[in-house]
Protein backbone atom coordinates (compact mmCIF):
# COMPACT_ATOMS: atom_id res chain seq x y z
CA UNK A 1 0.00 0.00 0.00
CA UNK A 2 1.30 3.36 -0.90
CA UNK A 3 1.69 6.33 1.56
CA UNK A 4 -0.81 9.10 1.13
CA UNK A 5 -1.54 12.11 2.99
CA UNK A 6 -4.74 14.92 3.52
CA UNK A 7 -3.93 17.71 3.28
CA UNK A 8 -6.38 20.81 4.12
CA UNK A 9 -5.55 24.21 3.34
CA UNK A 10 -2.79 23.21 0.65
CA UNK A 11 -3.25 26.36 -1.80
CA UNK A 12 -1.08 28.48 0.01
CA UNK A 13 0.60 29.38 3.14
CA UNK A 14 1.82 25.96 5.38
CA UNK A 15 -0.04 23.72 4.16
CA UNK A 16 1.40 24.10 0.53
CA UNK A 17 4.92 23.75 2.14
CA UNK A 18 3.73 20.65 3.94
CA UNK A 19 1.76 19.11 1.02
CA UNK A 20 5.12 19.97 -1.08
CA UNK A 21 7.52 18.16 0.94
CA UNK A 22 5.11 15.19 1.00
CA UNK A 23 4.92 15.05 -2.63
CA UNK A 24 8.77 14.83 -2.67
CA UNK A 25 8.42 12.33 -0.21
CA UNK A 26 6.31 10.44 -2.23
CA UNK A 27 3.10 10.56 -0.72
CA UNK A 28 -0.43 10.18 -2.58
CA UNK A 29 -2.30 13.61 -1.93
CA UNK A 30 -5.78 14.74 -1.76
CA UNK A 31 -5.51 18.76 -1.51
CA UNK A 32 -8.22 21.38 -0.50
CA UNK A 33 -9.63 24.73 -0.41
CA UNK A 34 -11.68 26.82 -1.36
CA UNK A 35 -10.68 28.30 -4.76
CA UNK A 36 -10.44 25.18 -7.23
CA UNK A 37 -8.34 26.79 -9.71
CA UNK A 38 -5.61 27.33 -7.47
CA UNK A 39 -6.00 24.37 -6.32
CA UNK A 40 -5.44 22.78 -10.01
CA UNK A 41 -2.20 24.70 -10.41
CA UNK A 42 -0.97 23.22 -7.06
CA UNK A 43 -1.64 20.08 -8.50
CA UNK A 44 0.13 20.04 -11.21
CA UNK A 45 3.21 21.58 -9.01
CA UNK A 46 3.06 18.40 -6.65
CA UNK A 47 3.30 16.01 -9.21
CA UNK A 48 6.44 17.46 -10.65
CA UNK A 49 7.88 17.83 -7.65
CA UNK A 50 7.14 13.64 -6.81
CA UNK A 51 3.94 12.78 -5.83
CA UNK A 52 2.34 9.50 -8.08
CA UNK A 53 -1.33 11.01 -7.51
CA UNK A 54 -2.91 14.26 -5.89
CA UNK A 55 -6.75 14.45 -6.32
CA UNK A 56 -8.24 17.80 -5.85
CA UNK A 57 -11.19 18.30 -3.82
CA UNK A 58 -12.35 21.75 -3.07
CA UNK A 59 -14.64 22.90 -0.74
CA UNK A 60 -15.43 25.38 2.33
CA UNK A 61 -14.46 24.07 5.53
CA UNK A 62 -17.64 26.17 7.14
CA UNK A 63 -19.49 23.30 6.05
CA UNK A 64 -19.37 20.32 8.06
CA UNK A 65 -21.08 17.88 5.39
CA UNK A 66 -17.64 18.51 3.53
CA UNK A 67 -15.85 16.34 5.78
CA UNK A 68 -17.22 13.57 4.67
CA UNK A 69 -17.40 14.08 0.74
CA UNK A 70 -13.61 14.65 0.91
CA UNK A 71 -12.63 11.83 3.02
CA UNK A 72 -14.68 9.59 0.74
CA UNK A 73 -12.94 11.42 -1.97
CA UNK A 74 -9.77 10.17 -0.45
CA UNK A 75 -10.74 6.87 0.60
CA UNK A 76 -11.99 6.13 -3.17
CA UNK A 77 -8.58 7.12 -4.60
CA UNK A 78 -6.18 5.66 -1.92
CA UNK A 79 -7.98 2.64 0.37
CA UNK A 80 -6.06 4.15 3.59
CA UNK A 81 -4.34 7.30 5.23
CA UNK A 82 -1.29 7.81 6.47
CA UNK A 83 -1.49 11.36 6.93
CA UNK A 84 -4.37 13.32 7.84
CA UNK A 85 -2.57 17.52 7.73
CA UNK A 86 -5.86 19.47 9.49
CA UNK A 87 -4.39 22.74 8.58
CA UNK A 88 -6.98 25.00 7.42
CA UNK A 89 -7.92 27.85 9.39
CA UNK A 90 -9.05 31.13 9.49
CA UNK A 91 -7.54 33.88 11.52
CA UNK A 92 -10.42 36.46 13.08
CA UNK A 93 -9.85 39.01 15.95
CA UNK A 94 -12.52 40.96 17.80
CA UNK A 95 -12.44 41.35 21.75
CA UNK A 96 -14.75 39.85 24.05
CA UNK A 97 -16.79 42.51 25.04
CA UNK A 98 -18.39 42.89 20.95
CA UNK A 99 -17.47 40.38 19.02
CA UNK A 100 -20.15 39.19 16.70
CA UNK A 101 -21.52 35.73 16.90
CA UNK A 102 -21.74 35.23 13.40
CA UNK A 103 -18.30 35.30 13.51
CA UNK A 104 -18.09 33.41 16.20
CA UNK A 105 -19.85 30.74 14.10
CA UNK A 106 -17.23 30.38 11.59
CA UNK A 107 -14.43 30.55 12.85
CA UNK A 108 -15.62 27.61 15.20
CA UNK A 109 -16.76 25.74 12.12
CA UNK A 110 -13.45 26.33 9.90
CA UNK A 111 -11.16 26.01 12.75
CA UNK A 112 -12.59 23.41 15.29
CA UNK A 113 -15.86 21.84 14.10
CA UNK A 114 -15.02 20.51 10.58
CA UNK A 115 -11.49 19.41 11.25
CA UNK A 116 -13.20 17.13 14.01
CA UNK A 117 -15.71 15.74 11.85
CA UNK A 118 -12.90 14.98 9.26
CA UNK A 119 -10.84 13.21 11.83
CA UNK A 120 -13.60 11.49 12.68
CA UNK A 121 -14.80 10.43 9.50
CA UNK A 122 -10.87 9.49 8.84
CA UNK A 123 -10.26 7.28 11.65
CA UNK A 124 -10.90 3.99 9.86
CA UNK A 125 -8.69 4.91 6.78
CA UNK A 126 -6.04 6.21 9.39
CA UNK A 127 -6.16 2.42 11.24
CA UNK A 128 -5.41 1.04 7.77
CA UNK A 129 -2.41 2.33 7.32
CA UNK A 130 -1.32 2.13 10.58
CA UNK A 131 -2.57 -1.87 10.68
CA UNK A 132 -0.72 -1.94 7.30
CA UNK A 133 2.89 -0.13 8.92
CA UNK A 134 2.80 -1.02 12.77
CA UNK A 135 6.40 0.20 12.43
CA UNK A 136 5.43 4.34 11.28
CA UNK A 137 1.73 4.06 12.41
CA UNK A 138 -0.43 6.62 10.51
CA UNK A 139 -0.10 10.45 11.63
CA UNK A 140 -2.22 13.14 12.40
CA UNK A 141 -0.94 16.74 12.51
CA UNK A 142 -3.34 19.58 13.44
CA UNK A 143 -2.01 23.39 12.79
CA UNK A 144 -3.02 25.25 16.69
CA UNK A 145 -1.41 28.56 17.09
CA UNK A 146 0.46 29.68 20.33
CA UNK A 147 -2.74 31.64 21.21
CA UNK A 148 -3.97 28.17 21.87
CA UNK A 149 -1.58 27.81 24.73
CA UNK A 150 -1.50 31.30 26.09
CA UNK A 151 -4.69 34.12 25.85
CA UNK A 152 -3.95 37.19 23.81
CA UNK A 153 -6.24 40.13 23.61
CA UNK A 154 -8.50 40.31 20.70
CA UNK A 155 -7.68 36.51 19.52
CA UNK A 156 -10.24 35.06 22.39
CA UNK A 157 -12.39 32.95 20.16
CA UNK A 158 -9.36 32.32 17.43
CA UNK A 159 -7.54 31.13 20.71
CA UNK A 160 -10.22 29.34 22.08
CA UNK A 161 -10.49 27.35 18.63
CA UNK A 162 -6.56 26.40 18.59
CA UNK A 163 -6.64 25.67 22.41
CA UNK A 164 -9.77 22.92 21.70
CA UNK A 165 -7.68 21.57 18.53
CA UNK A 166 -4.85 20.43 21.49
CA UNK A 167 -7.23 19.30 23.67
CA UNK A 168 -9.13 16.75 20.66
CA UNK A 169 -5.34 16.05 19.85
CA UNK A 170 -4.44 15.00 23.48
CA UNK A 171 -8.25 13.05 23.88
CA UNK A 172 -7.06 11.26 20.40
CA UNK A 173 -3.80 10.06 21.76
CA UNK A 174 -4.86 8.42 24.72
CA UNK A 175 -7.66 6.68 22.27
CA UNK A 176 -6.02 6.21 19.20
CA UNK A 177 -1.85 5.64 19.90
CA UNK A 178 -1.82 2.24 21.30
CA UNK A 179 -3.27 1.16 17.62
CA UNK A 180 -1.09 3.30 15.96
CA UNK A 181 -2.72 6.42 15.06
CA UNK A 182 -0.57 9.15 16.69
CA UNK A 183 -1.59 13.14 16.95
CA UNK A 184 0.52 16.41 17.08
CA UNK A 185 -0.70 19.90 17.79
CA UNK A 186 1.55 22.38 16.30
CA UNK A 187 1.33 25.63 18.33
CA UNK A 188 3.50 28.45 16.77
CA UNK A 189 3.69 32.53 17.38
CA UNK A 190 3.19 34.33 13.39
CA UNK A 191 4.31 32.55 10.51
CA UNK A 192 5.42 34.38 7.78
CA UNK A 193 2.42 33.52 5.40
CA UNK A 194 -0.88 35.96 4.05
CA UNK A 195 -2.69 35.33 7.36
CA UNK A 196 0.02 37.22 8.93
CA UNK A 197 0.14 40.02 6.71
CA UNK A 198 -2.18 42.06 8.97
CA UNK A 199 0.47 42.69 11.52
CA UNK A 200 3.48 43.78 9.22
CA UNK A 201 3.02 47.49 10.31
CA UNK A 202 3.98 45.59 14.16
CA UNK A 203 6.05 42.59 13.46
CA UNK A 204 8.03 42.25 10.21
CA UNK A 205 7.62 39.14 8.15
CA UNK A 206 11.45 38.87 9.03
CA UNK A 207 11.08 38.18 12.01
CA UNK A 208 8.41 35.54 11.93
CA UNK A 209 8.82 31.92 11.83
CA UNK A 210 9.32 30.49 8.41
CA UNK A 211 7.35 27.87 6.58
CA UNK A 212 9.79 26.26 6.08
CA UNK A 213 10.43 25.70 10.06
CA UNK A 214 6.64 24.25 10.42
CA UNK A 215 7.49 22.09 7.17
CA UNK A 216 10.51 20.60 8.28
CA UNK A 217 9.01 19.90 11.69
CA UNK A 218 6.43 17.71 10.46
CA UNK A 219 8.51 15.99 8.01
CA UNK A 220 10.60 15.36 11.46
CA UNK A 221 7.16 13.71 13.00
CA UNK A 222 6.29 11.49 10.23
CA UNK A 223 9.30 9.89 10.21
CA UNK A 224 8.78 8.72 14.41
CA UNK A 225 7.86 5.56 14.92
CA UNK A 226 4.33 4.64 15.97
CA UNK A 227 5.90 3.96 19.54
CA UNK A 228 6.56 7.58 20.36
CA UNK A 229 3.88 9.82 20.72
CA UNK A 230 4.46 13.99 20.69
CA UNK A 231 1.21 16.06 21.62
CA UNK A 232 2.42 19.15 21.46
CA UNK A 233 4.83 21.42 19.81
CA UNK A 234 5.17 25.24 20.66
CA UNK A 235 7.36 27.08 18.67
CA UNK A 236 8.04 30.66 19.11
CA UNK A 237 10.05 33.38 17.58
CA UNK A 238 12.86 34.37 17.84
CA UNK A 239 13.45 37.88 20.20
CA UNK A 240 10.21 37.87 21.94
CA UNK A 241 9.69 36.45 26.05
CA UNK A 242 7.79 32.99 24.09
CA UNK A 243 4.41 34.00 26.00
CA UNK A 244 3.22 36.32 22.99
CA UNK A 245 2.39 35.36 18.99
P1 LIG B 1 -3.09 31.11 4.84
O1 LIG B 1 -1.80 31.43 4.17
O2 LIG B 1 -4.13 32.17 4.97
O3 LIG B 1 -3.71 29.80 4.13
C1 LIG B 1 -4.93 29.30 4.59
C2 LIG B 1 -5.32 28.10 3.76
O4 LIG B 1 -6.57 27.60 4.25
C3 LIG B 1 -5.52 28.43 2.30
O5 LIG B 1 -5.20 27.30 1.52
C4 LIG B 1 -7.01 28.71 2.22
O6 LIG B 1 -7.47 28.50 0.88
C5 LIG B 1 -7.55 27.68 3.21
N1 LIG B 1 -8.82 28.08 3.81
C6 LIG B 1 -9.09 29.21 4.50
N2 LIG B 1 -10.38 29.26 4.83
C7 LIG B 1 -10.95 28.12 4.32
C8 LIG B 1 -12.26 27.61 4.31
N3 LIG B 1 -13.29 28.27 4.88
N4 LIG B 1 -12.49 26.43 3.69
C9 LIG B 1 -11.47 25.75 3.11
N5 LIG B 1 -10.21 26.19 3.07
C10 LIG B 1 -9.96 27.37 3.68
O7 LIG B 1 -2.85 30.62 6.34
P2 LIG B 1 -1.57 29.93 7.05
O8 LIG B 1 -0.82 31.00 7.74
O9 LIG B 1 -0.87 29.01 6.12
O10 LIG B 1 -2.33 29.10 8.18
C11 LIG B 1 -2.45 27.70 8.19
C12 LIG B 1 -2.85 27.26 9.61
O11 LIG B 1 -1.84 27.65 10.52
C13 LIG B 1 -4.16 27.88 10.11
O12 LIG B 1 -4.90 26.93 10.80
C14 LIG B 1 -3.69 28.97 11.05
O13 LIG B 1 -4.66 29.26 12.04
C15 LIG B 1 -2.43 28.33 11.62
N6 LIG B 1 -1.47 29.30 12.15
C16 LIG B 1 -1.01 30.31 11.37
C17 LIG B 1 -0.13 31.23 11.92
C18 LIG B 1 0.40 32.39 11.12
O14 LIG B 1 0.92 33.35 11.74
N7 LIG B 1 0.36 32.37 9.79
C19 LIG B 1 0.29 31.11 13.25
C20 LIG B 1 -0.22 30.06 14.02
C21 LIG B 1 -1.09 29.14 13.47
P3 LIG B 1 -8.81 29.21 0.28
O15 LIG B 1 -8.77 30.64 0.72
O16 LIG B 1 -8.72 29.02 -1.21
O17 LIG B 1 -9.96 28.46 0.86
Amino acid sequence: MSRSALVTGASKGIGLGIATRLATLGYGLTITARDSEKLEVVAEGLRSAGSPDVAVVAGDMADEEFATELVAAHGDRFGSMRALILNAGVGTSGSVADYPMRRFDKTVAVNLRTPFALLQASLPLLRTAAGADRDGGAKVIALSSLTGVYSESGLAVYGATKAALISIVEALNAEESGNGVCATAIAPGYVDTDMAAWIHDQITPDTMIKVDDIVELVDGLLRLSARAVVPKVVMTRAGTDGYRA
